[in-house]
């Protein structure tokens, strides 16, 4: 008996280690969607992941013929994994093909990328979500909930930490990345000070750390502190690095407090509170997230992690950096 297809196919762009080991994995377990094609530059790696994945010949595309994935039925969702700086490019050109897309975080380098983006997929009717997976995790919805229910009273107190110590390639390369581990990692944090409070910072203040190895980091900061004034007048204090192993996001509240950490990995998440653990469920998390996009799509209505979330992290991204490089305080609008 033939496997039966799954409703929706999602073609990656961009075979690197996300694609590689998170993602087309996933897809063998979504429900609602299914690894439909690809889209490399590579010939020897589009003929290894035809075999492994089982994908015809027909929906392997190279950065030069993708815009024929047009005319191609199989493909419903286009997901764009590449440097940060190809986002922007990319996207467009897949809403223009007429597929709805997923596009990696941070969303793009600018806002007015961001912009050019959503505008794109508007024209084309098309649904842009980003691939913020923790929106998908039960124990950072729980940290959703807990703080925006106000289970323990107003949040007085936020602290998120995110950091790896083990980077190469295009993370280094301003051009590609935008800038270093806040673009990368940081921009979790942001995520989480937004997501525990469903508020927007108001002014945001930050310090580039020391830069141990000045060749390696010649081109983008190596760690960063920042802090993050909330209009209840939290100010929540961050911290991103490329050279120490961080992963931390906890919120002290009037009667307690609660954390996850590690709070941004891939598996094995662990939260308490002032209560005890938070017991719940491991899930993958990618699955979930794509499962759910399929589902927006099939059902007509909007993901809960849409371009406009994306694009007001790179507005804070961005501020953190003016700050960074003017050493004020500066005013988000
Ligand atoms: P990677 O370096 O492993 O892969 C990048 C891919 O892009 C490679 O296949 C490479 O061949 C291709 N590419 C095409 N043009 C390129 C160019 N000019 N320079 C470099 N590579 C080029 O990177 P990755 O870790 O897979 O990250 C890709 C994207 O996914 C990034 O935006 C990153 O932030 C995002 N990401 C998200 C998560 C998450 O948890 N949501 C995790 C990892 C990466």
């Amino acid at each position: 008996m033939g496997k039966k297809k799954k409703p929706l196919g999602i073609a990656l762009v961009g075979l690197g280690k996300y694609s590689t080991g998170q993602l087309a994995p996933a897809l063998m377990e979504a429900t609602h969607c299914h690894l439909a094609g690809i889209v490399t530059g590579n010939p020897d790696k589009a003929d290894r992941w035809m075999k492994k994945y089982d994908i015809p010949e027909k929906n392997i595309y190279n950065y030069s013929n993708f815009d024929d994935i047009k005319s191609n039925e199989d493909i419903d969702i286009v997901y764009v994994v590449l440097p940060n700086a190809m986002h922007r490019e990319y996207v467009i050109r897949a809403a223009q093909a007429g597929k709805h897309v997923i596009c990696e975080k941070p969303m793009a380098l600018t806002i007015e990328d961001c912009d050019a983006m959503i505008e794109a997929c508007k024209k084309a009717s098309r649904l842009l979500s980003i691939g913020y997976r923790l929106y998908f995790e039960p124990h950072n919805l729980e940290m959703m909930r807990l703080g925006q229910k106000k289970e323990f009273g107003e949040v007085r107190k936020i602290v998120g930490e995110h950091g790896l110590s083990e980077v190469e390639g295009w993370r280094l390369n301003k051009a590609l990345a935008g800038g270093g581990p806040l673009m990368d990692v940081g921009i979790y944090c942001v995520q989480g000070v937004r997501y525990i409070t469903g508020l927007e910072p108001l002014a945001v203040t930050a310090t580039e750390g020391i830069k141990r190895e000045k060749e390696k980091f010649k081109d983008v900061e190596e760690s960063l502190t920042w802090q993050m004034e909330l209009p209840n007048g939290v100010v929540a204090t961050c911290k991103t690095s490329y050279s120490e192993e961080l992963d931390l996001l906890r919120a002290e509240a009037e009667n307690g407090w609660f954390e996850v950490s590690p709070a941004y990995a891939y598996k094995d998440i662990k939260g308490k509170t002032s209560e005890g653990s938070m017991r719940l469920p491991q899930v993958n998390q990618q699955a979930k997230q794509m499962d759910d996009f399929a589902q927006a799509i099939l059902d007509g209505r909007p993901t809960p992690v849409p371009g406009e979330l994306g694009r007001q992290d790179v507005k804070i991204l961005q501020a953190i950096y003016q700050s960074m490089a003017s050493g004020k305080r500066v005013v988000i609008h």
